[in-house]
């Protein structure tokens, strides 16, 4: 677990400079599309969203705060570094939230304050290491046509309007009172307020000027997600890619798949599964703002090329998180000792997502899941199949990463959570053959017929795939019976036979 802390703050610490260091502003177009957009609503509504251009600076070895903060509260050494190195007074600076991890390395959060009143997109983040600033970003902004600070509307009077337009109720969150910086340098003071509507799906944060009674602009809470990949019910890629919009479950994945404690991720890390090769850090980004990750496979060329690489990631990223949330459906949830990073306070030990390497270097033509207790990650490792030329790539064949992750789901239900109970020859094989029937019933859940079950054709360009039998109804096909465990030997063999 303390390595696990470790490995996942320097993660997250490399996606927080990776995506602070990509809306760094620049003199190119790059810097209007990081920081503009135009929203549409629906209804022939469209409104701006903006966030004021942003720096970001790194101090290497560190930039020393001053010895009188050095015991500090972070609340106090995130204003007093802001406010120093803006050459602003500290009253402009709010702190907003901030944690300390199990390294001692801080992260604060502020917000600019005029008249009191916050500012919602003029923004800092420090990041502390050691009491010394290791990274500093902030949007601030020139505050000289923010308007006046007292609302001159009742923010009463503008719900209705803004909830036709929206095409929803707001809901019982108590309304705010800040300002919005506008990418003209004016700064409305908006009243901002929450309007849902379940059945369609949206959920808004509306910001209404508090002068004119205008929709300024809306936060829009529901993050949208798309991925390139073999859909969860296929077997593999042989029945096609597809770009999958929005696959994660609310009712699992509350938060998304891109959000760990308190950080959004633009790349194939989060709560449930890190995608990744080599290292941890080894993870495929969006390939275009908005969580895409749209990337086309070439078969025609090696596992390793172009970007098939970051197509086998985010193959990996999607199957799993997919398989989390449908089997959190059927009871394998937080307190069942599933895998997650944040157990959001639902019980059993967290610090365990799936981390999944995909074309591990220590191996070919298998794969493999390391179950350790409840409170440990899950490592499910992937090997390149060598049987065919181009070679193939064993996490874009579904049935057998669904196979690995039933391991971790079996060993994790038996024994309550001590991943200690499928040892013995006779439960290795019964392991083996759930691990079957889970990847079976996926394949075949869109299906109304019950067909034969062959596991891994593709990766063994075989019909007749890795076992010495299909799963079938017809004994014929499969003669196989319980007595005949007696002849066997080898835990895959035992059952049908990765
Ligand atoms: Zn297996």
């Amino acid at each position: 677990m303390v390595f696990f802390n470790r490995l996942l703050s320097s993660v997250l610490l490399a996606i927080l400079y990776a995506s602070y260091s990509n809306a760094a502003p620049s003199p190119s177009s790059d810097a209007t599309y990081s920081t503009q957009y135009v929203k549409d609503l629906g209804n022939g509504a469209k409104v701006q969203i903006f966030h004021p251009p942003s720096n970001y600076s790194t101090f290497g070895e560190g930039f020393d705060t001053p010895s009188s903060l050095s015991d500090a509260p972070i609340e106090d050494k995130t204003v007093s570094f802001v406010a120093s190195q803006l050459n602003i007074d500290s009253g402009k600076v709010s702190f907003k939230s901030g944690y300390t991890n199990d390294n001692g390395e801080s992260f604060g959060y502020a917000q600019q304050l005029h008249d009191s009143v916050p500012i919602a997109n003029a923004v800092a983040n420090v990041a502390f290491k050691n009491n010394k600033v290791v990274a500093f970003g902030q949007s601030f902004v020139d505050t000289s046509k923010a308007a006046d600070s007292k609302p001159s509307i009742d923010v009463s009077t503008v719900v209705s309007k803004v909830e036709g337009i929206l095409q929803g109720k707001k809901n019982d969150i108590e309304p705010t009172v800040k300002y919005l910086a506008q990418p003209d340098g004016s700064i409305p003071l908006v009243h901002a307020f929450q309007v849902q509507n379940d059945n369609a799906g949206t959920f808004y944060e509306a910001l209404v000027d508090a002068h004119s009674g205008e929709l300024v602009s809306v936060t829009d809470f529901v993050a949208e997600a798309s991925y390139r990949a073999v859909p969860i019910y296929k077997q593999d890629i042989t029945q096609g890619l597809e770009l999958i919009t929005n696959p994660s479950l609310p009712s699992a994945s509350p938060s998304g798949w891109h959000y760990v404690r308190g950080v959004n991720t633009t790349v194939t890390f989060g709560n449930n599964v890190v995608a990744y090769k080599g290292a941890t850090t080894g993870t495929t980004k969006q390939s275009s703002s908005g969580l895409v990750f749209d990337y086309t496979y070439n078969p025609n060329v090696g596992p390793t090329a172009g970007s098939n690489v970051d197509a086998a990631r985010t193959n990996a990223f999607y199957l799993i998180n997919a398989y989390h949330d449908t089997l959190y459906q059927y009871g394998f949830t937080e307190s069942k000792f599933n895998f997650q990073y944040d157990n959001l306070g639902k019980g059993g030990a967290g610090n365990d997502p799936v981390l999944v390497s995909v074309q591990d270097a220590s191996g070919v033509n298998n794969a493999f899941f390391a179950t350790p207790p409840d409170g440990q990650p899950g490592q499910c490792t992937t090997y390149i199949f060598t049987y065919t030329n181009p070679n193939r790539d064993s996490v874009l064949s579904n049935d057998i990463v669904i196979h690995e992750l039933t391991h971790g789901l079996s060993n994790r239900l038996t024994g309550g959570g001590t991943a200690a109970c499928l040892q013995t020859l006779e439960s290795r094989g019964l392991g083996e053959g759930w691990s079957d029937a889970v990847a079976d019933w996926f394949v075949h859940s869109a299906s109304p017929q019950i067909t034969d079950f062959v596991f891994l054709p593709w990766l063994y360009n075989n019909p007749r795939g890795a076992r010495t039998r299909p799963y079938s109804t017809s004994t014929t096909t499969n003669g196989y019976r319980y007595a005949d465990i007696g002849q066997m030997n080898q835990q895959h063999s035992a059952f049908g036979p990765s």
